[in-house]
C-alpha cells in the first residue's frame, strides 16, 4: 500500500510539473504532452462580450507609402547624410562610405564596415540593396556585402543572379548556417528589399546562452527565412560562437574587393 501512494505521489508530481513547463513566450502550457490554454477552460461563454476585451489599446501606427518608414519608426539612412553611422575599426570615427545624390550610399572599397551608432536589441529592420553594374567576378566575390544584426550575425548580400556558389553563402542566407527558402533577387542593378524579423538570443549570467536568436527574412516580398534559429556568429573560418551579448548595431559589410554594393531607405521598429 505504501508502494503504490509513493508511486501515485511521483506521478502526480510529473503530473504538476508538466503543467508548469511553459512553452517559450506562448501562453500554452503542457499537459500529458498536448499544448492546452488554460484561459479556455472551465464553463464556455454564452454571451460574446464575455470573449471581448479593450485593454490595454493598441498603439495606431501610420503606415509609410511605397516603402517608406511608418510613424513610429527609427530611420537610420534617408539618403542625406551618414551622421547616424560610424565605421566599425574605432566605433567612433565618420562613416567612410559614399553618400550618392540619388539618395543612397555605397560602400567605399577597403575603408571597412560601418556601423549604427544606435544599438538595438529586437528589431523590426527594412532595408534596400543594390548590386552595382557592370558584373564584376564571380562566385563570392560579384556584389558581396551583408547586413550584421547585433553586429554580429550576418544576413547575406551577394549578387546571385547566374552566380552560383554555396547555398548556405548565397543571398539571403544566415551565412554558413541557414541557406534561404528561395532565391528571390531583381536583376543586377536594380533595388532589392529585405524585411527582416529579428529576436536576439537571451544569456544566463554565466555568459551561457538560454534562448536562441531568431530571423525571419522577406525579400522582395518572398519569405526566406522562417523564423530561423541562428546558431551564433557567422564567420567565414569555423563554427558559429555565441559570445554574451545585449542590444548591438546594425553593421554593413565591406568585402573588401570593390563589391560597389548600395544601400538606401534603411530603418527599424524595435520590438
Ligand atoms: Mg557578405
Amino acid at each position: 500500500m505504501k508502494k503504490l501512494v509513493t508511486l501515485l505521489t511521483f506521478f502526480s508530481l510529473l503530473s504538476t510539473m508538466a503543467q508548469e513547463a511553459i512553452l517559450g513566450e506562448t501562453p500554452g502550457i503542457m499537459r500529458n504532452g498536448v499544448i492546452v490554454h488554460p484561459e479556455y477552460e472551465g464553463p464556455e461563454p454564452t454571451k460574446p462580450e464575455a470573449t471581448e476585451f479593450y485593454e490595454p489599446k493598441v498603439p495606431k501606427v501610420t503606415p509609410g507609402k511605397d516603402g517608406a518608414p511608418p510613424s513610429d519608426a527609427i530611420v537610420l539612412f534617408d539618403g542625406t547624410s551618414l551622421d547616424g553611422w560610424v565605421s566599425t575599426k574605432d566605433g567612433k570615427s565618420s562613416a567612410p562610405w559614399h553618400l550618392n545624390d540619388d539618395g543612397s550610399m555605397t560602400v567605399a572599397d577597403k575603408t571597412g564596415d560601418i556601423q549604427t551608432k544606435q544599438h538595438f536589441g529586437d528589431i523590426q529592420l527594412h532595408i534596400e540593396w543594390r548590386s552595382p553594374l557592370p558584373v564584376q567576378r564571380e562566385n563570392q566575390n560579384r556584389g558581396n556585402s551583408g547586413i550584421f544584426i547585433s553586429g554580429i550575425y550576418e544576413i547575406q548580400v551577394l549578387d546571385q543572379n547566374d552566380n552560383p556558389t554555396y547555398v548556405n553563402g548565397q543571398v539571403g542566407s544566415i551565412y554558413k548556417q541557414g541557406p534561404p527558402l528561395a532565391m528571390a533577387s531583381v536583376p543586377t542593378g536594380e533595388w532589392n528589399t529585405y524585411d527582416i524579423i529579428y529576436h536576439a538570443p537571451e544569456f544566463n549570467s554565466e555568459g551561457g546562452k538560454t534562448k536562441s536568436g531568431t530571423v525571419t527574412v522577406i525579400h522582395n516580398g518572398v519569405l526566406i527565412q522562417d523564423h530561423t534559429e541562428i546558431k551564433g556568429t557567422t564567420p567565414y573560418i569555423g563554427w558559429p560562437k555565441n559570445p554574451a551579448h545585449g542590444k548591438g548595431p546594425l553593421r554593413l559589410q565591406d568585402h573588401g574587393d570593390d563589391s560597389r554594393v548600395s544601400y538606401r531607405n534603411i530603418w527599424v521598429r524595435e520590438l
